[in-house]
């Protein structure tokens, strides 16, 4: 049974809901670290027990932030998708998947078709998949009613390679062809509590999606970090990002902004309940994690 978390910033709802959790060790999250299970030892405290498995495997998480926020409802980042040849790419899971997702979109208050808006942190093949659904032997917007807003320079970056990942091809291309697309800017201002804030590096028109409503704050960081065990060792990295120097660059900047701060962390791979706080902890950080609305202080 999947799970989900849910709290309240300000005036704005926000729901995790869950397609996929994939147990990752520390080797493959620090491919360069000499010694990778030191750094997992030394963050234990902290990772367990949301982040952290019996089997010393780091919990990552694939799921949709929900956000309800100015009268409108709004998802961000769709997961891998059902039916998606993922036979020469992807991990154990996304070939031709057949989850719930759908029904526990529905089931956490926010069916597919009374989604208003779509936002894609990046167009990789586990933030976008749900973009699209397949009926009748096409590929078809999934959330029907709403705007795609897709940031330009990321678009055109994928769109203009001479062999596009398939994810362009089965999951944002159809969403252009229907006119359910708009090209925004990377700063973006979705409505009054809900923006785009860039952080080019592991794409290049990566961004985060802020929030703040009533004197709170919340960012959702996509995969400017994919384990809050980065956190601990800053300088490292899955092999993951399409720009190393950049992505590093990005994940620096955003603990250096973050971090001892009010505004709350919402991670886009990081196990439910996904929400925390970036504190520093020596010459690195740490992830605080709570869960419900985030304590007052
Ligand atoms: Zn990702």
């Amino acid at each position: 049974m999947p799970v989900r978390n849910s709290l309240r910033i300000g005036d704005v709802k926000l729901t995790l809901v869950e397609e996929l959790v994939m147990p990752t060790s520390a080797r493959w999250l620090f491919p360069d670290h000499e010694a990778p299970f030191d750094v997992l030892e030394g963050a234990r405290a902290w990772l367990e027990p949301h982040m952290l498995n019996e089997r010393g495997h780091v919990l990552q998480s694939i799921h949709s932030w929900v956000i309800e926020a100015d009268g409108m409802r709004i998802v961000v980042d769709t997961g891998i998708g059902n039916d998606k040849d993922r036979e020469g790419g992807g991990f154990e899971g996304w070939h031709m998947r057949q989850g719930p997702y759908l029904e526990e979109l529905a089931e956490a208050g926010a069916p597919a078709e009374s989604v208003d808006v779509v936002l894609n942190t990046h167009l990789h093949g586990d933030h976008a998949g749900w973009n699209t659904k397949w009926v009748d032997g096409g590929w078809v917007p999934t959330f029907e009613n709403a705007r795609y807003q897709l940031v330009d320079i990321e678009w055109e970056y994928w769109s203009g390679l001479e062999e596009p990942p398939d994810i362009i091809g089965d999951s944002v291309r159809p969403v252009v062809e229907a006119g359910s697309v708009d090209l925004v800017s990377a700063d973006h201002r979705v409505s009054d509590s809900v923006w785009l804030e860039p952080s080019h590096g592991h794409t290049p028109g990566h961004v985060c999606v802020r929030i703040g409503s009533a004197g709170q704050e919340a960012v959702i960081i996509g995969d400017v970090m994919h384990s809050p065990i980065q956190c601990a060792a800053p300088e490292q990295r899955p092999p993951l990002d399409s720009f190393v120097e950049e992505a590093r660059a990005a994940r620096l900047q955003l603990l250096e902004r973050y971090a001892d701060t009010d505004v709350v962390v919402l991670g886009t791979h990081f196990h439910t309940p996904a929400s925390g706080y970036f504190r520093r902890d020596g010459s690195a950080y740490r992830y605080d994690v709570f869960e419900g609305d985030p304590p007052r202080a």
